[in-house]
């Protein structure tokens, strides 16, 4: 796949209802990986990353967790809102409008946070929300998502491109093409990264504006124009 690096990104959870809590075993997990350094000769340089699930409430634990351990890459998700999860105590929670306020507002808190390399998902409600509601349409949120941007720029987050959009109803990454574009409009100065090895997707920082998917030797490219 010509790929240089690899970084998986097991998960951490922190809320005792979600079904992983507990799971991680960071020791093992590491030894895992030395395995696979072992295995690959040196042709791909294993990294060794973690996808938090940040709920503001166990902001103290989460932190006390990353300054505890070394990471090469940590994506900081929103799998609930308020202690509800998104793929569907927060739909049967609420309309869908507000559904999806209260959903970016808790990514914004993410993002706030500070404690991650990027963000991941950033929109991953759209999933769900065209699951149960047939729709999303990302300019009824324009505003949240910008608030969103702002405060990954603040605290220099970047953006997780979450590849398993491309596979469902959203027919396009988390967050898709328009939302990275504005984030880039803005300033960033962080790559997004695509953790999933797909080895699809690369990020080109050019001097003038607009963006389009390319299709290259069968696979897709995002280029920035
Ligand atoms: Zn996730």
């Amino acid at each position: 796949m010509g790929l240089s690096y690899i970084c998986p990104t097991e998960h951490a959870d922190f809320d005792p209802q979600d079904n992983g809590y507990g799971h991680l075993n960071v020791e093992a997990y590491s030894r895992e990986l030395a395995v696979c350094r072992g295995q690959s000769n040196g042709q791909i340089t294993v990294l060794q990353g973690i996808e938090v699930d940040y709920q503001p409430r166990f902001g103290a634990e989460i932190k006390d967790f990353l300054a505890q351990h070394t990471f090469d890459f940590v994506i900081g998700s929103t799998h609930y809102v308020e202690g509800l999860f998104v793929a569907n105590a927060l739909l049967d929670a609420y309309d869908p409008e507000t559904v999806c306020h209260r959903y970016f507002e808790a990514v914004r808190q993410t993002a706030a946070s500070g404690l991650f390399d990027v963000v991941g998902h950033l929109d991953l409600i759209k999933r769900h929300a065209i699951r149960r509601w047939g729709r999303f349409d990302r300019h009824r949120y324009a505003d949240e998502i910008e608030t969103v941007l702002q405060a990954a720029l603040e605290t220099g987050t970047g953006l997780e491109i979450n590849t398993s959009g491309l596979r469902g109803g959203a027919a396009e990454t988390f967050p898709g093409l328009e939302t990275l574009c504005r984030y880039r409009k803005l300033g960033a100065r962080y790559s997004p990264w695509a953790p999933t090895p797909t080895a699809w997707q690369t990020w080109e920082k050019t001097s003038t504006t607009g963006c389009r998917w390319r299709k290259q030797r069968g696979s897709r490219t995002l280029s920035f124009l």
